[in-house]
């Protein structure tokens, strides 16, 4: 698993005709080397690969990378990467500029001012795109985990509970059923303030008549999960059902449009072009969707206006359509696809029919 990974950089350097590629971003660095630490290098070179690390996290990056990644231990990053430039004779490398500071880079240059460093962008993000197995099965786990809080949290939705108490139960549900963490600060935004798209939970107290819309997503074995499902607590109106139904009828064409070798605009256009005809395309301000992994929000693919990203199987990735109203509310449903050799399969299992509760 490690090598194809590492030799999907590898294939880059030797196109870019460079020696060595190093990244110290958290993802990055986890998906070539195993490494969960906060700190640490990935320095992948023609033949080998290596994991820099300061003394405080030897023995972990020692029991967690694979035996393709030699971890070192090094008093500071760059001097690290320096010294293995030396060692390997290295005269053209690469930097993640993405992820670099300029600080960084400078000091880099200072240190090694034999090489010739070369900025580059997503040669790993490329590859994290395109999830194997083993991240399929802990990204299932972590729809899973957002599922069953939703269940939960149906029927604690009643008017009077604050929207804060929601999404702190949403949080420790999750939690308590084995996830790490939020993927994201938890979103509960109702009634009017439902018009903001990321809205913070708030200590406004749900009320009768209320739409409620809640965002969350759980992480499992370092992958996140996103769910969104927006509900009416006690009755709903004919207004409020008839845009429920348009950002339903939408999400449904976006999802249909999922399929390998269609672009991330293509897509976004399908479930937007339902929005715009019923007269809501300047309440939908968002794109589409987004890809999802290692990180909540990952360009492979995104799904928007400009989204050139191609899909293509393995890729997995939010469909979420939103119409906001300012003084009314909102309404937005989010659930995570998976693009196969035809089509995708949703893998968010929540139902999406309108629920009014409490
Ligand atoms: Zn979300
Ligand atoms: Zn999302």
């Amino acid at each position: 698993m490690y090598k194809r990974r590492l030799d999907s950089v590898r294939e880059h350097l030797a196109g870019a005709g460079a020696e060595l590629f190093w990244s110290s971003a958290a993802a990055n660095r986890r998906w070539l080397s195993g490494f969960t630490g906060s700190s640490g290098a990935v320095v992948i070179g023609r033949e080998k690969a290596w994991l820099l690390v300061d003394f405080r996290y030897t023995e972990q990056a020692g029991a967690e990378a694979p035996p393709e990644v030699e971890v070192v231990e090094v008093e500071e990053i760059h001097k690290g990467i320096a010294a293995l430039c030396a060692n390997l004779a290295v005269r053209k490398g690469c930097f993640d500029s993405r992820h670099t500071t300029y600080k960084n880079y400078q000091k880099l240059g200072e240190l090694a001012p034999q090489v010739e460093w070369l900025g580059v962008e997503n040669w790993v993000e490329t590859g994290r795109g395109r999830k194997d197995q083993a991240e399929l099965a802990a990204l299932s786990r972590a729809v899973e985990l957002a599922d069953v809080a939703f269940t939960h949290i149906i029927d604690m939705i009643k008017p009077g509970i604050p929207e804060r108490e929601l999404a702190l139960e949403l949080e420790y549900y999750m939690r308590r059923a084995g996830a790490e963490g939020t993927a994201f600060p938890v979103i509960v935004a109702s009634g009017p303030r439902g018009a903001l798209p990321h809205g913070r939970p708030s200590e406004r107290r749900l009320a009768a008549g209320d739409l409620v819309t809640m965002d969350f997503g759980a992480i499992y074995a370092g992958y996140c999960s996103d769910i969104t499902r927006t509900v009416a607590v006690g009755h709903c109106d004919a207004r409020q059902r008839e845009l429920y139904n348009l950002v339903l009828t939408a999400q449904l064409a976006g999802i249909e449009a999922v399929t390998p070798g269609k672009t991330g605009r293509e897509v976004d256009a399908a479930a937007r072009e339902i929005i715009q005809a019923a007269g809501y395309g300047a309440n939908f301000g968002h794109g589409l969707g987004h890809g999802i992994g290692l990180e909540v929000h990952e360009e492979f693919p995104r799904l928007s206006r400009t989204s050139e990203v191609m899909l293509q199987p393995g890729m997995v990735c939010s469909v979420e359509p939103g119409v906001y109203l300012p003084g009314w509310g909102g309404i937005r449903i989010e659930d995570l696809v998976l693009v196969e050799e035809k089509g995708c399969r949703v893998l968010t299992k929540s139902s999406k029919e309108l629920l009014v509760v409490g």
